[in-house]
């Protein structure tokens, strides 16, 4: 079992810079994101210009992500990815975190969960069970490890967009949207267009067939007739859905999409702090500036409350 001064759980702004903070100030820290690093930046709008992060006149909201992360782990935070925290409670010594079948403990816990974890919104098909990882996904393996030759990809955003270019390297792509209009930025939409990829638009997958691996999808069109496409592989990339509901069966009393804490970002439970957009208090303000600040404050907090048990 590995210890820490200091867990946070949230690799958004918030948590990331708590984490930051936290080992700027000489505590050992240790961060859980479920996810990629990045939060909503990442998984709600990975490609908007951000332009109200201080200092940063226009920045990529993904670029924002990413220097964020590095710069916590520039300063010695442990940041561990893709390791959603499935329990904490309280231990003798603070808290008790589980992840991937391990434990953490810490003496403080700053929990900077946003939204809550996002999952991938799904199609709503019979079979989508039964193809799950055998031709079906929702997120892009590596490329190195595909073996497709015809690859559909559902969406009308950025994610599907460089999802059909990166499959493009190794299968014939067919990108289909059920809108005809695409919410992609302009350059990405440009990209797919120079890369003459098939593009359905005002199309919806309704059936997928197969035997033990999928083999092609139904679309229905705008015109009410419907066409078979080859798919030895189908990407579903038409967002994510926040869900905070894990966190109730942990030992920390957490009920709602909020906690309350006070100006120092304490909970009402020594030793566990909250920041981001989870931290609720009045005039509160839910933006990247204020998630990073908050994360400052409760490793300012954190810091305190260890040295003075010192
Ligand atoms: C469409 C949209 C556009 C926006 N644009 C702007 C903007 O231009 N400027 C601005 O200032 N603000 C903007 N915001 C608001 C801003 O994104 C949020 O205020 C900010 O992301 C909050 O940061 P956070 O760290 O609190 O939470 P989040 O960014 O939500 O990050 C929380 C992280 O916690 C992780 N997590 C949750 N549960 C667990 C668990 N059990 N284990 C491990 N990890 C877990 C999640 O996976 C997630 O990555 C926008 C919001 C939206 C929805």
């Amino acid at each position: 079992m590995s210890t820490y001064d200091l867990a946070v759980v949230g690799g958004g702004p918030g948590g990331l810079a708590a984490a930051m903070y936290g080992a700027m100030r000489g505590l050992s820290v240790v961060g859980f994101e479920a996810e990629s690093f990045g939060g909503q930046l990442i998984n709600l709008y990975p490609s908007k210009p951000v332009t109200n992060f201080p200092a940063q006149a226009y920045v990529l909201s993904r670029d924002l992500a990413l220097r964020l992360a590095e710069q916590a782990a520039g300063f010695g935070a442990e940041l561990r990815e893709w390791e959603p925290v499935e329990h904490a409670g309280p231990s003798s010594d603070g808290f008790v975190l589980r992840s991937a079948g391990l434990e953490t403990t810490a003496a403080a816990l700053v929990l900077a969960l946003g939204l809550g974890r996002f999952t991938p919104r799904r199609l709503g098909l019979d079979g989508e069970d039964r193809f799950l990882g055998r031709g079906l996904a929702y997120r892009l393996p590596p490329i190195e490890e595909i073996d497709a030759r015809h690859a559909v990809v559902v969406g009308g955003g950025d994610t599907a967009f460089d999802t059909a270019l990166s499959l493009q390297r190794v299968a014939d792509v067919t990108l289909v949207h059920r809108r005809d209009k695409f919410r992609a930025y302009a350059h990405s939409q440009q990209r797919v267009s120079e890369a003459g990829l098939n593009v359905v638009t005002g199309g919806e997958i309704v059936e997928l067939l197969g035997g033990d691996h999928l083999e092609s999808v139904v679309v229905s069109l705008a015109d009410d007739r419907t066409v078979e496409l080859a798919a030895d592989l189908l990407l579903v990339t038409i967002g994510q859905v926040p869900d905070m509901s894990g966190v109730k069966s942990w030992d920390l009393g957490l009920g709602g999409p909020h906690i309350e804490v006070d100006s120092s970002m304490r909970t009402a439970r020594p030793g566990l702090f909250a920041v981001g957009d989870f931290a609720a208090y009045p005039g509160k303000v839910r933006m990247i500036a204020t998630a990073a600040a908050e994360g400052s404050t409760a490793a300012a907090s954190v810091a305190r409350l260890l040295h003075s048990a010192n």
